[in-house]
């Protein structure tokens, strides 16, 4: 076993200049520092450091640039109501980031240590957290294998590092729906795949669907099972759930779609309120059936970044099913409502899901 991991700190003598919230987007500005450790036979997790943001240095043949064995995670840190600022679930997504490790041959980080080590990354660029409500600091932990070598096999040395960038509301113009294509003619991933590890083989495989969808006026694509193509599973980033009648279906994790940490806020919301929930299979001729009955009242996505994601229409196989004639859902705007109180202080957090920043 290594011994504890000591943190180093450089601070950059040439920060950033800052963008304006309005003007963040996703993804595109990042802050003045990152975390980064090396993993090496032997020694384990080390040389744990906070060092100004910048480019790596990596050998044209390392394993991660040929056979993508890699894995990421993605969370957010907000500003609280009170001025602080708080992590939402980080241990939930450090744990998950370790489990899609497991399932792509990466050895295992420590979760405390990364959660600590975080925290001090954040309370160094705490000014780059965004102050506009809708806005936050999304946290992109990353683990990529390093080892030079065209032989396909795990990787003996690996690269841990997260970099944070600052992001603007997801609705600019308010919370919207969005139109969905149901494809049936890509599948995202098969049971014994990869589909519930985030790493990026998954997300090479569904950009050809999902510019064809973009082409057509779609927002996103909901994928299906790839055995029967029959069964929903999720969309894009985000996990789906129906609400049929007084109840809201959610296809369960058997493998092939990710465990998203919002869904989970989901069903335990759900729960908390008496809602009845049920995880098990949905099948698209049982969500035609419903919307044909007149019992299919809301549909949703559940991710990090968007939070809750109104569905205003699905189209199948050329038939379009217009949800609750295109307008928001109660239990839709009730749980994006919630969340997002909770998320940013301004309601009470009864299921601990909030970790202050500050020691
Ligand atoms: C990240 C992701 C989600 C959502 O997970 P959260 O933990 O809620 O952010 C759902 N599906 C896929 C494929 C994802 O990559």
């Amino acid at each position: 076993m290594a011994k504890k991991l000591a943190l180093r700190i450089t601070r950059t003598t040439r920060p950033g200049p800052r963008v304006a919230d309005p003007d963040l987007g996703f993804g595109r500005v990042f802050t003045d520092h990152m975390l980064v450790m090396d993993y090496a036979p032997g020694t384990g997790w080390h040389d744990a450091r906070i060092e100004p943001y910048g480019p790596l240095t990596l050998d044209p043949a390392c394993l991660v640039l040929h056979y993508g064995q890699a894995v990421f995670d993605g969370f957010k840190a907000f500003r609280s109501s009170e001025g602080g600022v708080v992590l939402f679930r980080p241990t939930d997504h450090i744990a998950r980031l370790n489990s899609s490790s497991a399932r792509l041959c990466i050895p295992l980080v420590d979760e405390a240590f990364v959660l600590d080590a975080l925290k001090q990354l954040i309370r160094l660029d705490a000014d780059w957290v965004p102050r506009t409500f809708g806005c936050s600091l999304y946290i992109r932990p990353v683990v990529i294998a390093t080892e030079a070598g065209l032989g396909v096999r795990p990787s003996k040395t690996y690269r841990f590092y997260t970099i944070l960038s600052p992001v603007g509301a997801y609705y600019k113009e308010g919370f919207q729906p969005v139109r969905i294509l149901v494809s049936d003619k890509y599948v995202r991933a098969v049971r014994g795949g990869l589909g519930a590890a985030k790493t990026p083989a998954n997300y090479a495989a569904s950009l050809l669907a999902a510019e064809e969808a973009k082409a057509a006026g779609f927002t996103q694509v909901l994928w299906l099972d790839g055995t029967e193509r029959t069964y929903v599973e999720e969309v894009g980033t985000m996990n789906i759930f129906f609400r049929v009648g007084d109840r809201l279906v959610t296809p369960p994790l058997e493998g092939t779609i990710l465990a998203g940490i919002t869904r989970d806020c989901v069903i335990r919301l759900a729960a908390h309120w008496g809602i009845q929930m049920e995880e098990r299979r949905i099948s698209m001729p049982e969500v035609l059936a419903a919307h044909e009955a007149g019992e299919l009242l809301e549909i949703f996505g559940s991710g990090t970044a968007a939070v809750i994601s109104p569905v205003s229409e699905l189209v199948f196989q050329g038939r379009s099913l217009i949800i609750n004639q295109g307008r928001i859902g109660d239990w839709t705007q009730r749980l994006f409502e919630t969340l997002t109180g909770i998320q940013y202080g301004k309601m009470e957090d009864p299921f601990g899901w909030t970790v202050p920043v500050s020691p």
